[in-house]
């Protein structure tokens, strides 16, 4: 597989799953572009920035070194040369991050990378803007969607027993509202994706929707 598989749609669509099996299932490569936010987020964080404060965030995230794995099997995220990949799932870096992502200048920083990564192709892209921003050539695009309930349910499900369904909820409804009311590319199905609901099918269903698609 050589192409470029754009895969953007809210959270708790069972999304980064989906995205790493059909990456594994089609030989290719994986990105996930919202663990490239996350790390600049958690970059801002630990220097002690207000994440409103956009000069500041700015700064940090341009000498923050973000590197990232696209290997379906050992997907992984470094900040300055350190594994961060389970530091950037806190709870203070998901309440942050989408003030930091909606700052322009990290956007326009990260999106190059995430240009560069890309490169040739061979890879499938997970966020919110790949098919409309990032790789608008992509096919096929994918926006993957879901109910808000069952988008709660599953995410609880990932955050474990310690997590509240409500507040669960509540959260995914504020990042939603914040992502897609933002000036700098608003999350958004770009016109030509397939949109696939997900809310009654299953992991194993949708991948292989996915892979019928892609292969046709
Ligand atoms: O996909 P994930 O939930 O890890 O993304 C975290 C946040 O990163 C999103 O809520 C959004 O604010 C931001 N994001 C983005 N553009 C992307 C991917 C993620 O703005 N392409």
């Amino acid at each position: 597989f050589t192409g470029v598989v754009a895969m953007d749609g809210p959270s708790g669509t069972g999304k980064s799953t989906v995205a790493r099996r059909l990456a594994g299932q089609l030989g290719a490569r994986y990105l996930d572009t919202g663990a490239m936010y996350r790390a600049a987020t958690l970059a801002v964080l630990r220097a002690g920035i207000d994440p409103q404060d956009t000069l500041a965030v700015v700064e940090t995230v341009e000498r923050a070194d973000i590197a990232i794995s696209t290997d379906p099997r050992s997907p992984g995220v470094t900040l300055d040369g350190a594994d961060v990949s389970g530091p950037i799932r806190s709870s203070e870096v998901t309440a942050a991050v989408s003030a930091v992502s909606a700052v322009p200048a990290v956007r326009v920083r990260l999106v190059d990378l995430q240009r560069e990564l890309i490169g040739d192709g061979g890879v499938v892209v997970e966020g919110r803007d790949i098919g409309s921003v990032v790789w608008p050539g992509a096919r096929p695009k994918i926006y993957l969607t879901a109910s808000a309930e069952t988008r709660a349910r599953r995410r609880a499900g990932e955050l474990g027993a310690a997590s509240d369904l409500a507040t669960v909820a509540a959260d995914i409804a504020r990042r939603d509202r914040l992502d897609s009311s933002r000036a700098a590319s608003p999350l958004a199905r770009a016109e030509d994706a397939v949109e696939i609901d997900t809310t009654y099918l299953d992991i194993d269903q949708v991948v292989q929707r996915l892979v019928d698609i892609t292969m046709n």
